[in-house]
């Protein structure tokens, strides 16, 4: 039997197994001396005169303890596209070795292979990008030396099933590479753990994506000690710079905003996603473990070229197999993400060219939409009164999203808010014009109001005290008796609360009375919407079989 070593060292190419590898300078000194003098450098310091350490212990080290695994078991390479080489320069022979991969996937390891003289045999993925190990293995024959999975893949999205690659990892006897590098987005485990227990498996991550650090160059290579050794041989000595070494080690020291930053995208790619799903001329919104998603457009080149009109770029990922009409977008901040929801809509708005309007006047039933663009803000609002829709908020204000969200909800009616606003200087204008857009917006939706019940109230929500009394009559009227403990909830100026319902008690033309109690700001305000969302729904419900206008004057 043999043992990981030997399995490993029978993999190798002919020409890497006994190959002497270049030493540095200082490969043997272990202890600091006082006077350097062996390789070269200029003695004046400034900050970059040295070589830098050509093994990154003190990376590695960090590295090791976020990933769980040994620091021995850990590559440090320019970009996650280095280790990708370097596999192909280890185990294929030029000219004569072939190497599998999926298809659709990420470009690098084909142009990698194709560098390096290595055939590339392409495997289709199945129906929604499934990966199916027998097909895969059917593919191998004896001149395959490494197959390489993507999980989640690019540009897909998905991750591949773990029994699948399980099956890979279990029946070739060659290196299967599984590179994870969006696997901080993704709801499936790091499988660096399988390194010890298969030493023919290679996990590549990097530190481009979730990390923020695409410009530093950092990826890494996870794998058995017999393999990282192989690695260091023959990569460049110095592969990884002073100024480099130094800020990843800075920056991995914060890995909690690390991940606040990936909860965002994740929250912003569901909501990008269902956005997307229900635009027109978007055929499918294909489901991502990633921070992109992959869109199939009906009109793919028109959206696209739209888009660069419009400053944004996104991947146009048309010719690859399985991938016809989509493109691959990225998520970006919650404002940029709107900016791109509002282009697309706007591109499928046909710039004007009235086929949407047309749809707009012949819909009957009560909605609206309102578009207003200011110097300080764009927005725009849609209503729907009679149907729930899940509410898609976006104002770039995370507390404010969450509360605008519970007038969906409780209000049980379709709103869409979309708001890219100067958040710079402060959220004033961004609250206001929302509630400028939201208040127009349902006072349009109510149209002539015949047989509306007019009359809404809420009382006590949660654990705190909250009173909504609305009146849809007509006459604007506002009462505000609430008051918050602290300046800010959440992202929001509390102060904003009032300014907002009072805005919106005009442009709805109601009479809006709101009081409210309790300990706790953040449960004080969500009870204030909560309330207010239900004193909405009652007062614009319809009672079918009354067509008056709810007054005794017969006019509101
Ligand atoms: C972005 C990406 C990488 C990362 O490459 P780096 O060279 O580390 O920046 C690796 N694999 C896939 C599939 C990627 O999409």
């Amino acid at each position: 039997m043999k043992n990981s070593s030997d399995e490993i060292y029978s993999l190798l190419r002919d020409n890497i197994k006994d190959m002497i590898p270049y030493s540095t300078a200082r490969d043997d000194c272990k202890i600091p001396m006082e006077i350097y003098l062996d390789a070269n450098e200029s003695p004046f310091e400034n900050g970059v005169n040295r070589y830098p350490s050509p093994s990154q212990p003190e990376i590695k080290r960090k590295l090791a303890r976020l990933k769980k695994v040994r620091p021995e078991n850990i590559f440090i390479g320019n970009g996650s596209d280095e280790a990708i080489d370097l596999i192909f320069r280890l185990f294929c022979t030029p000219g004569r070795d072939s190497a599998v991969i999926v298809s659709p996937t990420y470009g690098m390891y084909g142009t990698a292979g194709r560098i390096n003289d290595i055939k590339i045999i392409e495997c289709p993925l199945g129906p929604e990008f499934s990966l199916d190990a027998s097909r895969v293995l059917a593919a191998v024959d004896q001149t395959v030396k490494v197959i390489f999975l993507c999980s989640p893949n690019n540009p897909s999205g998905n991750l591949l099933e773990e029994k699948e690659i399980e099956k890979i990892i279990g029946t070739f006897p060659g290196i299967t590479v599984i590179d994870q590098a969006y696997i901080d987005f993704a709801p499936g485990k790091s499988l660096c753990s399988r390194i010890n227990d298969c030493p023919r498996t290679i996990v590549l991550q990097t530190l481009s994506k979730a990390w923020g650090m695409a410009g530093l160059r950092i990826g890494m290579a996870i794998a058995c000690e017999t393999v990282i050794d192989a690695m260091n041989r023959i990569k460049y000595p110095y592969n990884i710079s002073v100024p480099v070494q130094r800020q990843v080690l800075e920056m991995l020291d914060d890995p909690f905003s690390v991940q606040e930053r990936v909860s965002i995208i994740i929250s912003e790619r569901e909501k990008m996603a269902q956005a997307l799903a229900r635009m027109r001329g978007v055929e499918k919104v294909f489901p991502s473990d990633a921070n992109f998603l992959l869109v199939h457009f009906r009109e793919k080149q028109k959206v696209f070229d739209y888009l660069k009109d419009h400053g944004i770029i996104v991947r146009d990922r048309s010719s690859l197999p399985l991938c016809r009409d989509c493109l691959r977008i990225t998520i970006g901040t919650p404002r940029e993400n709107a900016r791109l929801l509002a282009a697309l809509e706007n591109c499928a708005d046909g710039h004007g060219s009235g086929e949407k309007r047309e749809e707009e006047k012949t819909s009957a039933g009560r909605k609206a939409t309102v578009k207003r663009k200011t110097k300080e803000t764009d927005i725009c609002v849609s209503v729907e009164l009679d149907r729930f829709e899940e509410p898609f908020v976006s104002t770039g204000l995370h507390f404010f999203d969450h509360m605008l969200q519970q007038i969906g909800y409780h209000g049980a009616i379709g709103l869409r808010i979309l708001c890219i606003g100067d958040l710079e200087t402060d959220d004033h204008h961004t609250v206001e014009d929302t509630a400028i857009a939201l208040g127009d917006a349902l006072s349009q939706a109510l149209g002539p109001k015949t047989g509306i019940e007019r009359y809404g109230f809420a009382l006590p929500m949660d654990e705190a005290q909250d009173w909504v009394l609305l009146d849809l009559g007509g006459r604007i009227d506002f009462k505000w008796e609430a008051e918050f403990r602290s300046e800010k909830i959440g992202d929001l100026n509390s102060q904003m609360l009032e300014h907002f319902f009072k805005t919106l008690a005009q442009h709805l033309k109601c009479n809006l009375h709101i009081r409210a109690e309790g300990k706790n700001d953040h449960h004080v305000a969500e009870g204030i919407f909560k309330a207010f969302a239900r004193a909405l729904k009652a007062a614009i419900r319809k009672d079918c079989t009354d067509f008056r206008i709810p007054s005794s004057k017969g006019i509101l």
